[in-house]
Formats: structure tokens, sequence, C-alpha cells
């Protein structure tokens, strides 16, 4: 029986190998590996890509959320507002520039941080937003910024999940006051190792984090601040100017992928849906399909009968946030009884630009079959 893989990045390599090659080739030659000519054309790039005036690289995407943070000074005794759903990352960020995560559970629908929920938690320690356009669908932004504005407090997005992706036809990355991107191999802008970037229209912001990514010094071995290491390499910024121009036609592949799956699954359904949710898009969104998310009851029993079949199937996440250890301490004994429902009923079924046809048919026959058993 034929395997089906979560992901595929052999062939995401195969089909831009001569680019790829040749960005590598170029880079080596060049002998200059960081912070040059390929970081700064991939700024510009992805800066009008996003519809920012600026891009800075970093290193990934955790310290792309931390230097933006930090940037605006936001530190110890400070509060920012994040989803209780989410990679742990959004949340270290946080802590990690001594500031405090406030959690607010999401709109089941959409998974994405609910805006009904925000005002209640804000408090007078409050500086900030961390909005997760997660999956790949953009939060409920303009809610979202109504709130930051009238309270004087910033939105910055967590985008490592949907690039490319739009809000009422604006794209993620330009939708707050900034937006971090995380380009991890697994992401839809994915480099070949990590990488990060921040988007912003915020021209302090943008010029200090120039400096703070590289030690503090505008001028080498002057340091005006006690900066960071934390670079986006040639290499890195080379392939992605590469993968880039390819996003939007990934993105659109990924989107008939999607609906593709929605598609023979109701077509298998016929009336008894009740025991497999299908994900949703929001109306005014463009969803990317970072991944693609079901949800049901039983999922670690359609999980196993999907392993049975050769097909890989995730968990995002299995353990939220507030229940990891590593806030075991923080958060002992509080609840956030959405983010533990999604926690124990999502599955991601397998989601690339190469998923042959025939293996959605495999995977849906199976997902349909298990809904009205
Ligand atoms: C991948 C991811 C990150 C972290 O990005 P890195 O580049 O691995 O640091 C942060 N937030 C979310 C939602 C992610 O999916």
């Amino acid at each position: 029986m034929n395997q089906i893989a979560f992901n595929d990045f052999i062939s995401a390599y195969s089909d831009l190998k001569n680019e790829l090659d040749e960005a590598y080739q170029q880079v080596m030659a060049s002998g200059w590996y960081v912070l040059g000519e390929q970081v700064l054309r991939f700024e510009e790039e992805y800066a009008q890509f996003c519809g920012t005036k600026y891009c800075v690289g970093v290193a990934n995407g955790l310290e792309a959320m931390q230097l933006a943070l930090y940037g605006w000074g936001i530190g110890p005794g400070d509060e920012v507002i994040v989803p209780s759903n989410t990679y742990i990352a959004t949340w270290l960020a946080v802590s990690h520039v001594g500031a405090t995560p406030v959690p607010v559970e999401p709109e089941p629908k959409s998974f994405n941080i609910d805006p009904a929920r925000i005002e209640e938690v804000i408090t007078c320690r409050t500086r900030a937003i961390l909005v997760v356009h997660l999956y790949g669908q953009p939060a409920d932004m303009d809610p979202i910024n109504s709130l930051a504005q009238r309270y004087g407090i910033k939105v910055l997005e967590d985008n490592a999940q949907a690039h490319g992706a739009t809000y009422h036809g604006r794209v993620t990355g330009a939708l707050g006051h900034a937006a971090a991107h995380s380009f991890y191999p697994t992401k839809n802008l994915g480099a070949i190792g990590d990488g990060g970037a921040i988007t912003t229209d915020d021209d302090v912001l943008a010029d200090r984090l120039r400096v703070l990514r590289n030690y503090g010094s505008r001028k080498r071995y002057y340091n005006e601040e006690k900066g960071f290491n934390s670079r986006l390499d040639e290499l890195q910024a080379a392939f992605l100017r590469v993968k880039l121009r390819h996003l939007p036609g990934w993105n659109m592949k990924r989107q008939w992928l999607a609906s593709h799956y929605i598609r023979i699954f109701k077509s298998m359904q016929e009336g008894v849906r009740g025991r497999v949710l299908m994900p949703q898009v929001q109306p005014g969104i463009e969803h990317v399909w970072h991944l693609f998310v079901i949800r049901t009851g039983a999922r670690d029993l359609l999980k196993d009968k999907l392993a049975d079949e050769g097909v890989q199937t995730l968990i995002h996440y299995p353990v939220p946030p507030h229940l990891s250890q590593a806030y075991a301490d923080e958060f002992w004994g509080k609840t956030y009884p959405l983010a533990e429902q999604l926690s124990a009923t999502v599955l991601s079924l397998p989601m690339h630009p190469f998923l042959k046809e025939e293996a959605m048919g495999r995977i849906m026959a199976k997902v349909a079959q298990f809904a009205s058993e």
C-alpha cells in the first residue's frame, strides 16, 4: 500500500531545482554570506508582496515576534494578548521579552482569536494584541484594529502560517502595526532552513529592528544598544526570493486542493455530516491552507484508522500552551475550555502543493466512511 506523506519537500525541490541551484551557486560564488545583496533584495520584494514600506529579515519567526515587541519597548510589567490556541512560539515571544501573555479564546468556526472576547481582558498594562492567522486563515482584523486604536495599543500579526492570505483584499503582513513571519521549511513560504522577517510601515520600528538584529550596531563595532544576533543569511534569502515567485501559484494549488477535499467529503456524505467537521472559510477572506484541519470527537481513533491506511496526519496542536509544562507555574489551575476542546478534536490531513487527486480520494473515502459509522 502506498504511503501518503503529510508533506513533500522532495517534490518541492525537484519542481524548482534549476532556480534553487542557480541561487545557491550565485551566493556561493559571491563570497558574502550574511546580510548582503540577497537579503536586501528579498526584503524589498517581500515588503512589496505584503504591501508594507519595510521588511527586515531575521533568523526565525520566534525572534521576529520577540524583536518586534522588544523594538516597541514592551517588556517586564506589560501584558500582551495572545490566542489561547496557537503554537507555543506565540506565547514564548511574549515571555522572552519579560512580558505576560494574556490568552483569549478562539471563535470555533475560524479557530482564530475571538474579537468579541478581547476587550474584557484589556487592562492598563496591556501593550499589544498578538494575532495569529492560524492554519492560513486571517483573523478578523477590523474589530481588533479598532479596539487597539481605542486603547492605544499595538497589533502584531504572527504570520507564520498565512503568507499571501488576504483579508478584505489586503495581504497578511500589512494588517496590523507590524507582522512577524516565519520561513521555517514547512510554511507556505519556506526556506531550506530557518528564516524570518518583520514587515511594517512603522519607520522608527523598522530602523530599530535593523540595529537590534545585528548586535545593536549600525556601524560595525559601534554598538548603540545591547542588541541581538538574529540575521537572515544570504543563502536563505536567495532561496526565499525564488520561492516567493512561486508562492501565489502554490497557494492557488492549496486552495484548489482544499475545495476538492471538501467537495469529495460532501459528495460522499449526503446528510450524515455530524461526526466530522470540515474547515470553514470566513466571509471576505482568502485562506491559503497552510494546514487542512478537520474536527471530530473521536480524533485519535480516526488518526489511527488513517495511519492503518498509510496516511500520515498530524495534530496542531495536541497541548494548548497553558497546559504545557513550560507554562505550568504561571497557568496552574487556569482553564481555557475552547483551546482544550480544539486540542482534543483537531486533525490535520496531508496538505501541500504536490498532493495527488488519487491520494485525496483515498484519504476522504476513509474520513467519510468514519463519519458515517
Ligand atoms: C512556525 C510558527 C512559529 C515559529 O516560527 P519559527 O520560525 O519556527 O521560529 C510561530 N508561530 C506560529 C503560529 C507558527 O506556526
